[in-house]
């Protein structure tokens, strides 16, 4: 068989050539890493989970018309996206303080925000992900107005819809980091939800002991970092489930 074209490797996913024009299938590995790739491991299970999850948020997204790269799933690791230009951004957005915005403004981990904060970093591993402006991004033509205009309102009702999908499961949506593309239909371009949305890339905590679900299992060594995934993947009804009752990872 002719191996498949690789377009793409990241930390945690590998994108290939997808089967018509327009198409990519994106792999989801079960590699980890944090602090900028300082810290690295391979969680078995893990790619599979992310899979089914950042399927069901994305699913979920485009059924209430905020468009995604997201076409459908494959197999247990890949599933097929629309290809997209993708905007050089990690758009965040926060309902409480953890992570780096308790550091830079000093604020006590767990603190309600007095509203939903949208931030940028710029997508450079080599510099950090850097904290940008809209000031930066309209300057060195990233983005333009029109476009963060949607960002912003794609991002917040992102926001809502996951807080919501969440609360309903019992877990709090802490915060968490979206990517944005361009597709075009002819002349005209749009933006679409890219990337994955799973707990890599959120915080996640339960709400009645706190407990951590997302990747800070594995970044402050909290436990077992598929467990944790596999609670929320269970709570959200995301995998089969085998007779014992507890999720299953084949499929
Ligand atoms: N995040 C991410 N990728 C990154 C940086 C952050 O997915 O390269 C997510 C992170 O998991 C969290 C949110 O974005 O849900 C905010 O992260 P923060 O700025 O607090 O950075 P961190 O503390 O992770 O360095």
């Amino acid at each position: 068989m002719a191996r498949r074209k690789k377009i793409y490797e990241g930390k945690a996913k590998i994108l290939y050539e997808g089967p018509e024009p327009g198409t990519l299938v994106q792999y989801f590995k079960d590699d980890a890493t944090a602090f900028n790739a300082e810290k690295k491991a391979t969680i078995e299970g893990k790619g599979v989970l992310n899979n089914r999850l950042s399927e069901f948020f994305m699913t979920g997204l485009n059924q209430i018309g905020v468009p995604t790269h997201f076409i459908r799933r494959l197999n247990m690791r890949e599933q097929l996206v629309r290809a997209c230009e993708i905007i050089p951004l990690e758009v965040i957005v926060r309902n409480y303080a953890a992570g780096s915005i308790c550091k830079r403004l000093g604020l006590e981990e767990g603190m309600q925000l007095p509203r939903p904060i949208v931030e940028y970093c710029y997508k450079d591993d080599a510099l950090g992900d850097p904290l940008v402006t809209e000031e930066h991004i309209a300057a060195f033509g990233w983005a333009s107005q029109q476009d963060m205009d949607d960002i912003v309102s794609l991002a917040l009702r992102v926001n809502d819809f996951m807080s919501g999908v969440m609360l309903a499961v019992g877990i709090r949506l802490v915060d968490f980091k979206i990517e944005f593309g361009r597709i075009y239909d002819g002349d005209f371009m749009r933006l679409i939800v890219a990337d994955e949305i799973s707990p890599d890339s959120c915080r996640l905590w339960d709400i009645k002991t706190g407990q951590k679900l997302d990747k800070d299992v594995f970044r402050r060594d909290l436990g077992d970092l598929t467990d944790a995934y596999s609670e929320v993947a269970r709570r959200l009804g995301v995998l089969p489930k085998m007779p014992h009752g507890k999720p299953t990872l084949i499929n």
